[in-house]
């Protein structure tokens, strides 16, 4: 099935948003309006969705499930429950389905993939797999394979427990592989220390979050050789400097003509997220007033292009959707990942020059209404209340 044709691309449209992108900038009211050249749904999360409505025209009368969410977007996941397409996992799991799982059932795996265990288990229940799995999500998995043939722990910048990289871990530790997670730059250089032997691997394991480590890795011994990737969906410079740093650990320890034979780095960024940010940067260096980041709490990518623009100096804030545009506006904060809310958030010059972008799992309609929702606010608040002084 072509996305473009599909209902579920109808049903996400925004004339608004279309509007927008085509121009770039619109003033409307005491607000000018930004938008950048790439921004919102993938064509991996255009694949995955446009999938499961023609799974629903296969399968139709057949229990139908997802593992987890298809993407990390709420709005997007709970459409496909109304839909009467049930969860295995989370917060929305049905109770004891996984373990009930039969041949007449379909479960759709995600878009970001699925464990090796979950694969095989789906496999033995006889169920009807439905695979989602974005290419370029493949991408990383084929790298570490050729890195654990070579003889190289992988090291992946990536996020603990996130689907994507828990996939790729569950792939490593089933082909007998070691890996580490590095989160930050901090836990880089945590790593980075251990490598220049400055710290012992009691207190690696002690500073690396719990599950960073595949089981039974001997640090001593499995990290003499690494080769690096990223989970897809990562800040791609911080990816890069995470390479370069333990690149240049590997020089100090082992000297630089030694380097071919231990480091390997390859980029795994997906190109949507490549894109996303340099045009999420690209807006920022208009400075404008306030920047909104519309996507999923738990969107990585989404994330990310919050930092993208806080890197740049400019105020930017991560939101789920309209709701969150109130006097003290509701957002994610970019590091902690704590959900707060801020008093003063909208500047009091005018016009206000706003930039909006999107995370690759957001739908155009959501991003449409946090636009249109910011300028029925700004255009109904009260004058004195919440501005930035
Ligand atoms: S963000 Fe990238 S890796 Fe993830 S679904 Fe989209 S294209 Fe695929």
């Amino acid at each position: 099935m072509k996305f473009e044709n599909s209902e579920v691309r109808l049903t996400y449209r925004s004339a608004l948003v279309e509007e927008l992108r085509a121009a770039g900038s619109k003033i409307v009211g005491d607000l000018e309006l930004l938008l950048p050249s790439s921004l919102g749904f993938c064509w991996g999360v255009d694949r995955a969705l446009a999938m499961v409505e023609q799974a629903r025209l296969d399968y139709g009368g057949r229990p139908m499930w997802l593992i987890s969410s298809i993407i990390h977007n709420p709005r997007v996941n709970s459409d496909l429950r109304a839909q009467g397409i049930g969860f295995l996992r989370g917060r929305h799991a049905i109770a004891g389905a996984w373990e009930q799982l039969g041949s007449n059932d379909v479960v759709i795996v995600p878009a970001f993939s699925a464990t090796v265990e979950d694969m095989n288990y789906l496999r033995q229940r006889g169920v009807t797999v439905v695979d989602t799995t974005c290419p370029w999500v493949i991408k990383p998995h084929k790298r570490t394979l050729k890195y654990l043939k070579e003889g190289f722990t992988t090291i992946i910048h990536g996020t603990v427990g996130h689907e994507e990289t828990a996939a790729t871990c569950s792939l490593i530790e089933s082909e007998g592989g070691h890996f580490v997670v590095v989160y930050s730059i901090e836990e880089t250089e945590v790593l980075a220390g251990f490598l220049e032997g400055t710290i012992d691997a009691n207190y690696l394991h002690e500073n690396l979050r719990v599950g960073s480590f595949s089981s039974g890795i001997d640090c001593e011994q499995d990290l003499q050789r690494i080769g690096v990737i990223n989970q897809t969906t990562m800040l791609a410079s911080e990816s890069r400097a995470i390479g370069d740093r333990l690149k240049a650990a590997l020089i100090k320890r082992d000297g630089e003509p030694a380097l071919a034979k231990i480091f390997r780095d390859f980029d795994t960024i997906c190109r949507a997220t490549q894109d996303n940010q340099d045009a999420a940067a690209a807006v920022a260096q208009l400075k404008p007033d306030l920047y909104l980041v519309v996507g999923g709490y738990d969107s990585s990518n989404t994330k990310n292009l919050a930092r993208v623009g806080r890197r740049l100096g400019v105020p930017a804030f991560h939101i789920e959707g309209p709701h969150c545009i109130q006097d003290a506006l509701e957002h994610r904060h970019r590091e902690s990942g704590e959900i707060l809310y801020e008093a003063a958030w909208l500047p009091a010059i005018r016009p206000i020059k706003v930039a909006f972008t999107a995370g690759a799992s957001t739908p155009d309609a959501l991003l449409g209404e946090v636009i249109e929702r910011l300028v029925e606010y700004v255009e109904k608040r009260l004058p004195q209340a919440n501005i930035l002084s």
